[in-house]
């Protein structure tokens, strides 16, 4: 399993993310950033691709 942490403070909702990662990241209907805090290691790259594309360094993979 990975383990991912998103910084609510510095998140501001872009959404670069969610289309980086769909299954794990998405925007509710008051377009808050909500996520899933535990995937499958297969996710990986999915996972990579959000924390490179978000533009406010927010989200973290924590081992
Ligand atoms: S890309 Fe970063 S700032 Fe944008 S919604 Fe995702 S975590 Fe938040």
């Amino acid at each position: 399993m990975i383990k991912i942490q998103v910084d609510m403070d510095t998140c501001q909702h872009y959404g670069q993310c969610v289309f980086e990662a769909p299954k794990i990241f998405h925007l509710n209907d008051d377009d808050k950033l909500e996520y899933l805090a535990e995937v499958d290691d297969d996710e990986r790259g999915n996972v990579e691709a959000a924390v490179d594309v978000c533009p406010m360094q927010a989200i973290r993979i924590v081992e």
